[in-house]
């Protein structure tokens, strides 16, 4: 493949049959049935990074406005980090959706479209260079394969006709897993919906029976969240439950269940879970969305904390029971001034005390 950047932090440059072999793989494994969505999305970024010369790559997927870029899978550099949002026209990702068309960038930092990263915490990776090519589905944008680089120049021509490649190999079975994942997902979140939670719950609570292992849950439910709506307008509201579920999503790990259980409650079910280590995530979230404010786009950062119930199942209760004992875990949480993570005593604490 030819390079036009000098021997200065060579990139590599897989050998066409390296490539072939790598989109081989990929279409293989997407074709296989019942791809989970995130599984599909990870399995494109990691083969973008292995073509193409880049340290970070992602995908980002219009929600059900076809507004809103939701982050659905990251490789590479600064995955641990907060990811930028955009919207529709928003920064060079925002462009290519507006424009249904792919971008090379060789400098980002000489290109007018660029926005630089919002937050105060850095990205986790630098941008100097990036690709970016739409998927597709029935003629319309649904989401943006990129692929950046820390240094200038990296992307040439070819690269971007392996990435349109890429992007075209692996639009078909992403909608497909979308369109499944759809009749389960809440359209405004992309978290699992209500109609998922049980019969997923009931699967999780037979599977720890059969293991033996702990399985807990958080309840969510933001604080005071009416007076987003009063401030800034539904609009607004309804972008801080997307950004807050994208922050919970790349806080968790990827075995965790996360559903929107209505309005701005949200449950969070944890297989092989005990409960000082759901306690510990409960007690990340809410430590960090209340440091952190919401970078809503087209908004000052806003303020939002959230309350926390936290459940181990006792290996014998009902689901309703499990559900019951989070659920008075965060109203407790609640009447003690919000904004803290309460977690339900469980059979131990209740032979202590009787
Ligand atoms: P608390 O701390 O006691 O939980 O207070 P709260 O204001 O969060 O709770 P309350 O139940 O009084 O209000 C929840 C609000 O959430 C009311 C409703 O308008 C808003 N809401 C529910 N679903 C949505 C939604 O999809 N979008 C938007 N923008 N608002 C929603
Ligand atoms: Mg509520
Ligand atoms: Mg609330």
């Amino acid at each position: 493949m030819p390079n036009e950047v000098g021997t200065q932090n060579e990139p590599r440059k897989p050998s066409d049959r390296d490539a072939l072999v790598v989109l081989l793989e990929l279409t293989a494994h997407l074709t296989e049935s019942h791809r989970r969505l995130e599984d599909a999305l990870q399995n494109v970024t990691d083969a973008a990074l292995r073509l193409l010369p880049g340290d970070h790559a992602s995908i980002r997927l219009l929600d059900s406005s076809y507004n809103e870029l939701l982050v659905g899978a990251r490789s590479g550099e600064g995955r641990q980090h907060r990811p930028m949002t955009f919207r529709r026209g928003e920064g060079l990702i925002g462009w290519v959706v507006a424009q249904a068309e792919g971008v090379i960038v060789a400098d980002v930092h000489a290109d007018p479209r660029f926005l630089p990263n919002r937050t105060p915490n850095h990205q986790g990776f630098h941008v100097r260079s990036l690709l970016a090519e739409p998927l597709w589905s029935g003629g319309s944008v649904i989401g943006v394969l990129s692929v950046s680089s820390p240094h200038p120049g990296r992307f040439t021509g070819d690269h971007q006709l392996l990435g349109r490649l890429l992007a075209n190999c692996s639009s078909p079975p992403i909608e497909r897993a979308r369109l499944g994942r759809l009749a389960m997902t809440d359209d405004l979140t992309l978290a699992y919906n209500l109609r998922y939670l049980v019969p997923r719950l009931h699967e999780e609570m037979e599977r720890a029976r059969r293991t033996g292992q702990a399985l807990s849950m958080l309840l969510m439910d933001l604080d005071h969240f009416k007076r987003v709506n009063d401030a800034h307008g539904h609009a607004v509201g309804d972008a801080v439950l997307r950004v807050f579920a994208d922050r919970v999503r790349t806080r968790v790990r990827r075995v965790d269940i996360f559903v929107r259980r209505g309005g701005e409650e949200f449950t969070l079910v944890m297989p092989a879970t005990t409960r000082n280590h759901a306690h510990a995530t409960a007690e990340r979230i809410r430590e960090n969305l209340d440091l952190h404010p919401l970078d809503v786009a087209g908004e000052r950062a806003i303020a939002q904390t959230v309350s926390i119930g936290v459940a181990t199942w006792d290996g014998a209760e009902t689901l309703q029971s499990f559900q019951q004992r989070a659920d008075m875990a965060m109203y407790r949480a609640k009447e003690l001034g919000r904004n803290r993570v309460v977690v339900a005593p469980g059979p131990e604490d209740l032979r202590r005390i009787s």
